[in-house]
């Protein structure tokens, strides 16, 4: 069977389609067109099943695929995959998207393994190649420091996308086609059972997408004994704290803390970036964001190309006396 269509898995928490899963449904839309294939968006759920159809058609789906049951009121590693897995089989797709989200990634790791099949994760863009039957697939490498274009030569090709990296577009006269597949899942007990769902509740200041200012630190800082200078310009703007991704991944900081395309996406009004590169995996995070200052002691770092203001100054002698300032102000 000749692989066709763009496949979207289009993830859903209690009953809403994620944004994450509209945003690549869009792009699809666009990139179907292009390539002159259909978009299906696989949807596997229990609750809401019509108005989530419904939506990801109003996001630009040719047609829905809905795969219905109990077993899929909340996400399972083995049920999904199985159900993935199936339809793959039944109607070989071109291309599946996975959304990034940590569900996400870990069925694409799955169904990757079970079909032996090349797999892009995180990218943060996707392009159709020449022969229009191939994806251009586009992620950074060696820790942001190259942007690599990647060619899969399985089929179909797989690759999984955050949130934040295209737009969601809500589209003229959608088309309404649904079509139900019953899969049951028969096979080896996952080795869990899900006794409650607890909802982790982020405080308010700590919820760096409502944040209205944030002060964002990077590498610069050095030391987590330093963000206390961070902190202190934080306390007298009113502001709350995010950081770059490096510091996460040293346990510094939790994961809900950091700003970018693998973490927050700022709406704030003001963002300072302390000792932070700008990366383009960190600048994702700062498209909506009104006004950006950047303090850093390399006058080529890229984070001034995005900033508004720019600061070229050792942020240890600086920052401190901006805070002193405001204090007296
Ligand atoms: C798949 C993938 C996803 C990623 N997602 C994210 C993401 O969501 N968010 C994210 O942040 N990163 C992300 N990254 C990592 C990203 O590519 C960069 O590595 C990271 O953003 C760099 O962090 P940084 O700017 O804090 O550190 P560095 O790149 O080390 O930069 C430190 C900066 O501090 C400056 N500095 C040093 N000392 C001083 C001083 N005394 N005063 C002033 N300035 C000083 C330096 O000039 C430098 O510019 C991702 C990478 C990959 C591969």
């Amino acid at each position: 069977m000749e692989n066709k269509n763009l496949w979207v898995l289009a993830l859903s928490e209690k009953g809403k389609l994620l944004d994450v899963s509209a945003e690549i449904i869009s792009m699809a839309r666009s990139l179907g067109k292009e390539m002159k294939e259909e978009v299906v968006a696989l949807l596997i759920a229990n609750e809401n099943t019509e108005e989530l159809a419904k939506e990801a058609l109003s996001y630009g789906a040719d047609k829905v695929c809905l795969v219905k049951g109990e077993e899929y009121d909340h996400y399972k590693t083995l049920p999904f995959t199985n159900v993935l897995d199936k339809m793959i089989e039944k109607y070989a797709p071109l291309a599946v998207f996975i959304p990034a989200t940590a569900n996400g990634r870990d069925l694409g790791g799955r169904i990757s393994a079970r079909r032996s099949l090349g797999l892009v994760a995180d990218c943060i863009d996707v392009k159709s190649a020449k022969d229009s039957k191939t994806i251009d697939w586009v992620r950074p490498t060696f820790d942001g420091k190259l942007i690599s274009t990647i060619r899969i030569s399985t089929l179909p090709q797989v690759g999984t996308i955050g949130l934040g990296v295209f737009k969601k577009r809500l589209i003229e006269n959608p088309k309404t086609e649904i079509f139900e597949e019953q899969i049951s899942y028969e096979g080896p007990a996952s080795g869990y059972s899900i006794i409650e769902h607890v909802e982790k509740k982020i405080p308010r200041e700590k919820d760096l997408s409502q944040a209205k200012k944030v002060i964002g630190m990077g590498m610069g800082l050095k030391d987590p004994e330093n963000f206390k200078i961070g902190q202190a310009l934080a306390k007298e703007l009113g502001a709350s704290v995010g950081f770059s991704k490096p510091i996460i991944d040293k346990g510094w900081e939790p994961s809900q803390m950091q700003v970018g395309v693998t973490g927050k996406k700022l709406k704030s009004k003001l963002y300072f970036a302390l000792g932070i590169s700008g990366a383009r995996q960190h600048t994702a995070g700062l498209k909506d964001v009104d006004v950006i200052i950047a303090v850093n002691n390399d006058k080529d770092a890229a984070i001034f190309d995005v900033a508004h203001y720019n600061v070229v100054a050792d942020l240890f002698e600086f920052v401190p006396k901006l805070t002193e300032k405001l204090k007296n102000m």
